[in-house]
């Protein structure tokens, strides 16, 4: 290992550290999800996330778990529309304001995720959306992005993993992009009218957990302050060998269920111009409070996402 080698080896240490991968088939969906989902204006409407099977992304972030959704070959062409297609029958009709969201737990604009002669009947496909968003690394935003967005009847939005502004926890990170790339990234899109949503980490590793909230504060303004329409917080979740050779040497602490109600709490009402709420995937895995208190915590974080209006903390005899 030399200076400039990061404390956990690099992208191929990260690879090698994490359990076997489960192995998937590249023409099926993984699944979909039907939610509401709040926009600027306080109106709730209509969500349908679709969960695309589709190769591996190329960066291996220290704290992701996207890898275990994804196949190693690249994805065949016209597998990406399949799927869209199995996942919007299987959801049925929509209406009103709506929203789609593509999901492949890596890049849609990474030729090998996502085949660029695939996306005219992607948007033939997201017709009936007012909305479509995708996820992708800064670095990919570009001309594909933009063909895309004028190829859809509806608007594009692409969610960003912005993860943290804390100087020395982002660039060990393994992201591939320091903050001018976001920069960069969001004035293109918005150059072209395409709006974006940042996903904001709640347990950053090499984030001190006493510091958490104030740093995911900060990183929400900065996201707030760069024009992001939606900021979702997520908490990081461990599993991939890293996290847990980072937890070993003090670097990681896997956060508490009191910890993302204390990050949401400082950040709900940052801004009138940006919804900001909490993923509540998986909340189980997180640490912290008791049977008693559990449900009714939980219930409140989504009644913190559909209203962005604050509720008075859980109460309960665990303190946890
Ligand atoms: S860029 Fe995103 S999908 Fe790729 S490894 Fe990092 S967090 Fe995971
Ligand atoms: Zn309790």
């Amino acid at each position: 290992m030399t200076d400039s080698t990061p404390a956990h080896g690099g992208a191929r240490n990260v690879r090698e550290r994490r359990p076997a991968k489960p192995r998937l088939d590249p023409l099926a969906v993984q699944g979909w999800q039907r939610e509401k989902e709040r926009r600027r204006d306080g109106e709730l409407i209509d969500d349908v996330t679709v969960f695309l099977t589709g190769r591996e992304c190329p960066w291996a972030c220290v704290f992701c778990d996207l890898w275990r959704f994804t196949t190693d070959e690249p994805t065949p062409a016209d597998a990406i529309p399949g799927q869209l297609r199995d996942a919007l029958n299987a959801a049925g009709p929509i209406g009103g304001s709506t929203q789609l969201k593509l999901y492949n737990a890596s890049n849609y604009f990474d030729e090998k995720a996502v085949p660029a002669s695939d996306d005219h009947t992607v948007a033939t496909l997201c017709r009936a959306f007012d909305r479509v968003v995708v996820e992708s690394h800064p670095k990919l935003v570009g001309a594909r992005t933009f063909r895309f967005a004028d190829q859809l009847d509806g608007t594009l939005q692409v969610a960003m993993g912005l993860e943290t502004v804390h100087p020395e926890a982002q660039p060990q990170l393994g992201k591939g992009a320091a903050l001018d790339d976001y920069i960069r990234a969001v004035e293109a899109l918005q150059k072209h009218g395409i709006s974006w949503r940042a996903f904001v980490l709640v347990g950053a590793p090499w984030v001190p957990p006493a510091e958490d909230s104030a740093w995911v504060q900060q990183t929400t303004q900065f996201a707030i302050d760069h024009g992001a329409e939606h900021v979702a917080l997520i908490p990081v979740r461990g599993g991939n060998g890293t996290l847990e050779l980072l937890q070993a040497s003090g670097h990681w602490t896997p956060p508490s269920f009191r910890q993302l109600e204390a990050a949401y709490d400082a950040c709900l009402t940052q801004s009138e111009d940006t919804v900001i709420t909490a993923d509540l995937w998986d909340l189980d895995a997180l640490p912290g409070g008791c049977a008693i208190c559990r449900g009714p915590r939980t219930e409140r974080l989504a009644a913190l996402n559909r209203t962005g209006q604050a509720i008075e903390p859980v109460v309960c005899d665990c303190a946890a």
